[in-house]
């Protein structure tokens, strides 16, 4: 479905990548964010939660410095060192004013010309029903990249040092059912694989298998399949 896609504008230097919880970025999003670093692009993670809620078994107060831990190393892999946690509540962020301003915060403070989100949409697909911290945060980056560029919104975060900021070219969503663009990631998937595994506790407690072999099966699925072309689909706005 992917190969025909065109790939995605490149009249960008800086990226800023928003999702709700760490791991989100590394089901092959991260193939792409290696192949962007190694070409000397900037890309900064912001997460709106710290995946506290995410392991069975595990007090949140546990497993969010444990997740937060596993996402800095995974970003680190594909050569993400600006890493930030937002610290709203996993499992229950909801869309609205807070989250827009905190979000239009981090692009002030980053200054993108892209803007990574994960998938905001209802579903993934047919029959695949996507959860509501994902379609929250994906929902307010969109409404933030606005936001950003108005000084009249959000006036308080001009008293905090952030001036607007109106340079975001494209919003560009991953995982979405209805991509529109592709970006090659040949070379790409056996380090977002690598990423991928550095959530060791999450994905221990999800499947008994190695997580390498987890996370192989994975960012083959979501990067064209093992024998098909390496593709990453997003879906382009601007
Ligand atoms: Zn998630």
């Amino acid at each position: 479905m992917t190969t025909d896609l065109p790939p995605l504008p490149d009249d960008w230097s800086r990226a800023l990548a928003i999702a709700a919880h760490p791991d989100d970025l590394e089901y092959g999003t991260n193939a792409a964010v290696a192949a962007w670093t190694a070409a000397g692009r900037s890309v900064s993670y912001v997460l709106a939660t710290r995946g506290e809620a995410g392991i069975a078994g595990t007090p949140p107060e546990v497993a969010g410095p444990l997740r937060e831990a596993e996402e800095r190393a995974s970003a680190a892999a594909v050569g993400v060192h600006d890493v930030r946690f937002l610290g709203h509540r996993d499992g229950v962020v909801t869309e609205g004013l807070d989250l827009r301003r905190d979000l239009a915060r981090e692009i002030r403070r980053a200054r993108p010309q892209l803007v990574v989100v994960s998938n905001h949409r209802d579903t993934f697909g047919p029959g695949t029903w996507n959860s509501a911290d994902h379609r929250a945060v994906g929902r307010a980056t969109l409404d933030a990249v606005g936001d950003a560029g108005n000084e009249w919104v959000f006036r308080e975060l001009i008293d905090e040092g952030f001036e607007t900021w109106s340079g975001v070219r494209h919003v560009v969503v991953a995982a979405s059912p209805q991509p529109t663009h592709a970006v090659d990631v040949t070379g790409w998937r056996d380090v977002a694989i690598t990423s991928l595994a550095e959530h060791r506790a999450y994905l221990t407690a999800l499947d008994p298998r190695p997580v390498v072999e987890q996370a192989r099966e994975v960012v083959l699925m979501t990067t064209g399949g093992e024998d098909g072309p390496a593709r990453v689909p997003f879906e382009v706005f601007g």
